[in-house]
């Protein structure tokens, strides 16, 4: 087990663990696991430690969108994730002068449209402290987009209350970011979760990860997509796993991702087909994997 990154998850994500191998490949590792002391990679590939730090608990990469961080906390520690080297060693906006200064630099960059409420997951924070991020962001005429960055729909979907769907439709700008990697996870309380956004007329879109053992043939790729899309959330990017340390049990070779790629296209229509892409640093745009 890694040291580092403990294994965590809530009483849902156990359960769902327990019904499903790969979920359970992303909660816990695996028995001969050994951590990958040196595999190459940087613990934070993205620099947001350091450059792409422009306040604090501000991250920007892209010119139209920054990122806060609300939370260090998840419902589950997920083994592929790509902020597992940074989660303890964040800096999380919590004072009102803290939040001050992010919305500060968000108001003198105009160029800024978008801004992602990230962690961690920001639903580990109670309703009104969640509405606190929401609002502080979404009453800027500049901003169109208020994304609520969670994982929360596939790990503890039981968050996701009436009550906060209605507060996050409030101001028309929030829209809802989600991560599910397999079909299994797609279950009927994930399912009664997204409803409950969407009803209500928040968007949720997914951003799968490819990995290995849990999604990396075209067949477990294809259900996915159609489970996503039978609960009408919108399957939106898979993710190449990031260059970060520590996960290279699930990566996914290139050429393999591609034929997974063309696979789902083949098969199903658009609507449902996300951009299968790669995050690389230093470049300006999520770079399709055709392109690599
Ligand atoms: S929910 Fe997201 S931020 Fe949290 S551990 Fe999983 S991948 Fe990382």
């Amino acid at each position: 087990m890694s040291s580092e990154f403990p294994e965590y998850a809530c009483p849902y994500s156990r359960l769902l663990a327990e019904a499903s191998t790969k979920f359970r490949l992303q909660v816990y590792d695996l028995e001969d696991f050994v951590e990958e002391a040196d595999d190459g990679y940087s613990v934070d590939p993205f620099g947001e430690l350091d450059h792409a730090s422009k306040c604090y608990g501000l991250k920007q990469r892209f010119p139209d969108r920054v990122l806060i961080m609300t939370s260090d906390k998840c419902f589950m520690n997920c083994r592929h994730c790509t902020r597992r080297g940074l989660l303890g060693k964040a800096q999380v906006v919590k004072s009102e002068a803290e939040l001050a200064s992010c919305v500060d630099y968000v108001s003198s960059h105009a160029e800024v449209r978008d801004v992602l409420l990230s962690g961690g997951d920001i639903l580990t924070l109670n309703d009104e402290e969640v509405m606190r991020f929401v609002d502080a962001f979404a009453r800027l005429d500049q901003i169109d987009i208020v994304r609520v960055c969670t994982r929360a729909l596939c790990t503890n979907p039981g968050r996701v209350t009436d009550k906060l769907a209605e507060a996050l439709a409030r101001s028309k700008k929030v829209w809802v970011n989600t991560q599910f990697n397999c079909a299994d996870e797609l279950t009927i309380e994930a399912k009664t979760a997204a409803a409950k956004l969407i009803d209500r007329g928040v968007p949720v879109s997914c951003q799968s990860v490819l990995l290995k053992g849990v999604n990396d043939t075209g067949e477990e790729m294809l259900a996915l997509l159609r489970a996503l899309s039978a609960a009408r959330i919108r399957p939106y990017y898979v993710f190449q796993c990031d260059p970060v340390k520590g996960i290279g049990r699930f990566r996914v070779d290139l050429e393999k991702a591609k034929e997974i790629e063309c696979y789902c296209a083949e098969r199903i229509g658009g609507l449902a087909l996300p951009k299968f892409v790669a995050d690389l640093p230093g470049a300006k745009r999520k770079t399709p994997i055709e392109l690599l």
